[in-house]
């Protein structure tokens, strides 16, 4: 491990403890898919600031953007006046949702406030209560949304009481079945969708009726049941939107229009922005100034956001995504599972470049020692949920070259942690 710098220590002091970081590097520059440290030192970075920075870090095009903004205007307040920048960009967004039926905006600077609008849309539209979100689920960790959030207790414990008229819908996991029954090779993850639906149904009808379920919530599916039942879809794409998973939304690989799409994160590179985008008709149902915000659609943030879609035209983002997937998927497949002990195995998944390795039949906080490894190895590695995960979510543009450096990095630092 790096030594804890001096910096480093007085953010210790001064900044509060329920943040958490997952190192105590102090990072004063970024360019691309690298990092640097207050004293200088480089590292790869395959976390995108959690999927935030698509375009890599500090893209020209988006800074020019910035610059240019900055110095002409920087605060259009939305409840006071229209501003250019924001229509640009909804001109820009227009054409890319999943289905021209999605054409009415609302913007907020975080991922959490853009779901917490989706749910009082919903609510009000609806003219009912409850929401349902999956087990398993992260949709935010703000009072709102820390109800909508079931990925691990750490993000309520203690919180309590949490938002009322949210209820939980079972989704089992395939990796605890399988270990647990008799029969894995049923319990696969075909078997977990099905199931999970199933349990949808129940919840349906044991606990949340649909005459009081406004919206289900989740990271895309479900068209169907909300049809037959006359619920809202909200699909939260704060971070599998915005050409993450190889298509500009996720729910495009599944061919479903959601009622309300919620985006944030890869939006705007880096500057604060969110959006929640519907039909007229469910958006233009709250009474003027039941919506807003100081900075809700800041005039930088929708210029950054303008310029991020000009880098997805001009560089071809996607095409790279889906390339450079290939070569990570075909990588780590080829090179993790020969390095791991016998009784443990390994589950590389995801779509484009939102990428999972989860390993099975390893110590507690084996995923941990593998990220201290590739820190090491000036490599920063995220990991996730309350399983034995890492996650790789590196930039949109990241090149071959950086591509097989990210590999060779990943599978030293597996194997430096098997050791
Ligand atoms: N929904 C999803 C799917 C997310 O990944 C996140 C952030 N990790 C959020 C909501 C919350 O966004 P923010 O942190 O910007 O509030």
């Amino acid at each position: 491990m790096s030594s804890v710098s001096k910096l480093a220590q007085f953010g210790k002091k001064h900044i509060a403890h329920g943040i958490g970081r997952s190192t105590e590097l102090v990072i004063e520059k970024a360019k691309g898919t690298y990092v640097y440290t207050a004293e200088g030192k480089k590292y790869l970075d395959l976390t995108t600031g959690i999927g935030v920075t698509n375009t890599g870090h500090c893209h020209p095009t988006v800074v020019k953007a910035v610059q240019e903004q900055a110095a002409n205007m920087s605060h259009g307040q939305v409840n006071i006046f229209y501003q250019k920048p924001m229509l640009d960009l909804i001109e820009g967004l227009l054409p890319r949702m999943p289905s021209s039926k999605l054409d009415t905006f609302f913007f907020w600077n975080s991922g959490s406030e853009a779901v917490e609008a989706a749910v009082k849309v919903a609510r009000h539209a609806t003219k009912k209560q409850n929401i349902i979100v999956f087990q398993g689920s992260y949709h935010g960790r703000t009072f709102g949304t820390m109800a909508l959030t079931t990925s691990k207790t750490i993000y309520s414990a203690g919180f309590s009481p949490l938002m009322p008229g949210v209820h939980v819908a079972p989704y089992p996991y395939f990796q605890q079945w399988s270990a647990h029954k008799a029969d894995p090779e049923k319990f696969t993850p075909e078997w977990c969708g099905e199931e999970a639906l199933h349990q949808l149904e129940l919840l349906l009808k044991q606990r949340s009726d649909p005459q009081d379920t406004a919206a289900i919530l989740i990271e895309p599916g479900l068209r169907k049941i909300c049809d037959k039942n006359d619920i809202l879809l909200i699909c939260d794409e704060v971070q599998s939107g915005f050409g993450r998973t190889g298509k500009m939304f996720a729910v495009e690989h599944f061919g479903i229009v959601p009622d309300i799409l919620v985006m944030a994160k890869g939006i705007a590179s880096g500057y604060p922005l969110s959006a929640i985008v519907s039909r007229k008709e469910i958006m233009d149902k709250q009474p003027a100034g039941s919506m807003g915000g100081t900075y809700s659609g800041n005039a930088i943030s929708c210029a950054a956001a303008k310029a991020t879609l000009q880098v997805f035209d001009e560089e071809k983002l996607l095409d790279n995504c889906n390339a450079r997937s290939e070569q990570f998927f075909k990588g780590l497949r080829e090179q993790i599972p020969s390095l791991l002990p016998e009784g443990v195995t390994v589950d590389i998944r995801g779509k484009g470049l939102m990428i999972g390795i989860e390993f099975m039949g390893v110590p507690k906080g084996f995923a941990n020692s593998i990220a201290s490894e590739a820190l090491n190895l000036d490599t920063i590695l995220l990991t996730t949920s309350i399983y034995e995960t890492l996650r790789l979510i590196p930039p949109l543009n990241i090149t071959e070259k950086e591509t097989d450096l990210a590999l060779a990095k990943v599978v030293a630092s597996v194997a430096a942690a098997v050791e």
